[in-house]
């Protein structure tokens, strides 16, 4: 089911482990103009899973980010790390339900030639701990994973960038984890529980994220949400055809911002995704006003170097 006839709710769901790269800004962008174009409303939410890795430190300079690119947003809900309890209620409803079992495969067990690999490195989870007894569980003396059986159904949706893309779990990806030998949640679960309890209607992230999409229908269906409608944006690759990653410091917000001006900066990406016919500096704002998906390129942006050269 879709939403239809009201506006839209979107989500800028960064996590913070370090300052934002330019596809990060790129996907932000991209969301904050389809909600706000439509009058609708905006919801901010730090995925720190990771805490080792993630920080209050930059969770701050994100919002700073944000707000000095022109993005804003309605509401703040509760960073992941902080809603534990919530997920433990969602991850003991799918037990109810009888659709968990404990995995106990090591990772070179699931990284061995018995798991067929796909093509963007990840396997498919070949069932080896789904119909293991109860004596045999017992045998091993480490914590389990969780993983979800999942149906042998075709997921089919419409991206709004991407056009038609369907996927059988079954075939693509296996029973998956949803929770870690840790303890730790997974993202699939976590963000699904998030942009449903917080209404989300459109889900708008990098290409890198498409395959994903599926496991969280699945995941969406079981818990009563309503799927929300997707765009999978090109990714931003660099004159040699590499992605952009939080390790390019040259291209991250931090030294960004000491060159150029917020509008400077969106006036690149904003040609750079087809939005507009040149660089010319423009505001967040502006954009918004004529704002189409069917304007935005559907294949990744190889970042050209005289748009390095201004950055
Ligand atoms: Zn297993």
């Amino acid at each position: 089911m879709m939403y239809f006839g009201r506006p839209p709710v979107g989500r800028f769901a960064p996590t913070p482990s370090g300052r934002m790269h330019l596809g990060n800004v790129f996907a932000a962008l991209l969301a904050w103009l389809s909600v706000r174009s439509r009058g609708g409303y905006m919801v901010l939410r730090m995925e720190d899973l990771d805490t080792q890795r993630t920080s209050e430190e930059y969770a701050q300079l994100l919002r700073e980010d944000l707000i000095w690119l022109g993005l804003d947003w309605d509401d703040e809900t509760p960073p992941q790390s902080q809603r534990t309890e919530v997920y433990q209620q969602y991850f003991d409803r799918l037990k109810d339900m009888d659709l968990l079992y404990p995995c106990y495969c090591t990772r070179s067990q699931l990284h061995s030639v018995n798991a067929p690999h796909l093509s963007d490195g990840t396997y498919v989870y070949p069932g080896t701990c789904r119909g293991l007894t109860q004596e045999q569980r017992s045998a091993f003396d480490r914590a389990p994973s969780w993983r979800v059986r999942v149906p042998d159904k075709l997921w089919k949706f419409r991206d709004m960038v991407q056009g038609g893309y369907a996927e059988n779990l079954v075939r693509d990806c296996g029973d998956f984890v949803v929770r870690r030998a840790d303890g730790v949640f997974v993202y699939q679960l976590a963000v699904t529980v998030d942009d449903g309890e917080s209404e989300v209607t459109e889900v708008v992230r990098g290409m890198d994220l498409l395959s994903s999409a599926p496991r969280q229908m699945y995941l969406q269906e079981l818990f009563g949400f309503r799927h929300p409608q997707y765009a999978h944006v090109p990714m931003l690759l660099a004159p040699d055809g590499r992605r952009l990653s939080k390790r390019d410091r040259d291209l991250d917000l931090g030294q960004l911002r000491s060159k150029l001006s917020p509008e400077q900066l969106i006036g690149i990406l904003a040609h750079a995704s087809g939005l507009t016919p040149d660089a010319a500096p423009v505001s967040a704002k502006e954009l918004a006003q004529e704002f189409s998906w069917d304007r935005v390129r559907t294949e990744n942006i190889c970042l050209e170097a005289k748009d390095l050269a201004i950055l």
